[in-house]
């Protein structure tokens, strides 16, 4: 990186692994980008994958999230790059009703972030680890914490509340909060741009499909409703987790199988979705093979996925005055004209139909419109949650030093 042109890190830190990205303001393409792998464990390992194409991995001395940074700063340093660095964004899982925009942070939103761990008790903790490493060694740096929950929080209380009685709603804090919100605000911003639509008077309904999923509703430039829940759990068919569920099925099988429920809770999040349908693998790429080869287990495992999704797409059609898109991100959004297709084909009731040709030619980052003229629109737009994440690090990071 020139010395001239400044540069923010994205750091996406889980409780045993760091995934990284150095993104040149304004620019879409990564400089580098890798992860910190096994954290914990005795084989750690940190992978760096740079502009030109090439890896490389080395072991990490200590088994720690703070090691992992403190290997990535030596990297930058070496590199050049850690002199121009200007802000640096934490993806943070949870923002409760706190949160709903990014924030620069401080001793008060560390507090706030923790306090909030009993709603994200995987994640919460493990971003807080990545802010306090990353605080203690670069302490002079901007740093900034961007909410997956934060784009949400327009949603209407109709839309995010359950219907279970007041006291456990306030108590608890349950409601919807809804995640994928960088994505899904970065693929607001890009229809918008791409379609030439009124920001004040459009509407756009997102398939985020990925290894987690999510449906989302916007209108007016504003998330109205989302698939997910409190929890990343609720909603699609995702690869591991089963998404909708009757709780019932919950009680019924803590009798049955006189498992406990945070048993059963981390059966419905690590060992169903499409692994559980399937019994092979939670990779679409995977199951989208043996479907071709007539497998049936990944057959009903597809099956069941684009049903859940056509179900949740029509639904929230209903939070919008009009529809100006349909967009499908995220990894097999992105990237699989099938799930595109039978999707699009469930929908046919909406008046809903795909251009083969252009649906086939949409991979590997291609982006544009698979509809046929004169149906309503469907996009392709490959997400950038990264840049979102660096756009509001930077913007936040020139605000305080104006
Ligand atoms: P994450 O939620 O972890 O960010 P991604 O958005 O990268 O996940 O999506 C991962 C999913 O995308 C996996 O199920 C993978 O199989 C699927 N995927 C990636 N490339 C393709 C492809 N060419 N065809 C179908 N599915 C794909």
């Amino acid at each position: 990186m020139p010395s001239s042109e400044r540069g923010i890190l994205v750091i996406n830190c889980g409780s045993s692994s760091l995934k990284f990205s150095v993104l040149p303001q304004d620019k879409d393409t990564p400089l580098f980008y890798g992860i910190a792998q096994k954290l914990g464990l005795s084989d750690a390992e940190i992978t760096f994958h740079d502009e030109q194409g090439q890896t490389c991995c080395y072991p990490l001395k200590r088994s720690s999230h703070q090691c992992a940074l403190e290997t990535l700063f030596a990297y930058m340093r070496q590199h050049s790059m850690l002199g121009s660095l200007c802000a640096i964004g934490h993806r943070v899982a949870h923002g409760g009703n706190l949160f709903s925009h990014s924030v620069l942070i401080n001793d008060e939103v560390i507090a706030q972030i923790r306090g909030l761990c009993a709603l994200a008790p995987l994640h919460n903790p493990a971003n807080l680890i990545g802010i306090r490493s990353a605080l203690e060694l670069l302490p002079d740096i901007p740093q900034v914490a961007v909410f997956d929950t934060a784009f949400h929080q327009t949603i209407p209380a109709k839309a995010y509340t359950y219907a279970i009685p007041l006291e456990y709603r306030e108590l608890y804090q349950v409601r919807r909060y809804g995640f994928h919100g960088s994505s899904h605000r970065y693929i607001t911003a890009e229809t918008i741009h791409r379609l030439g639509l009124n920001p004040a008077q459009c509407g756009i309904v997102i398939a985020h499909l990925g290894n987690g999923s999510s449906v989302c509703a916007v209108k007016n430039a504003q998330s109205v409703d989302t698939s997910m829940g409190m929890t990343p759990l609720e909603g699609l068919v995702m690869g591991t987790r089963c998404g909708d569920l009757d709780c019932g099925v919950l009680a019924y099988l803590a009798r049955c199988t006189k498992q406990s429920i945070e048993s059963l809770y981390e059966l419905m999040n690590n060992q169903s979705g499409l692994l559980g349908l399937s019994g092979i693998s939670s990779d679409f790429r995977a199951l989208q093979s043996e479907r071709l080869s007539g497998n049936p287990q990944a057959t009903l495992a597809i099956d069941v996925m684009i049903h859940r999704l056509a179900r949740h797409i029509g639904g929230h059609m209903a939070s919008l005055e009009h529809l100006d898109a349909l967009v499908f991100t995220g990894g097999i959004g992105e990237n699989s004209p099938l799930v595109r297709e039978l999707t699009v084909k469930s929908l046919a009731v909406f008046g809903f139909r795909l251009d083969e040709r252009q649906n086939n030619a949409m991979c590997c980052g291609e982006s544009g419109i698979i509809s046929q003229p004169n149906t309503p629109v469907v996009m392709v737009i490959p997400t950038n949650e990264e840049k979102m994440i660096a756009k509001d690090a930077a913007d936040i990071a020139q605000g305080i030093a104006l």
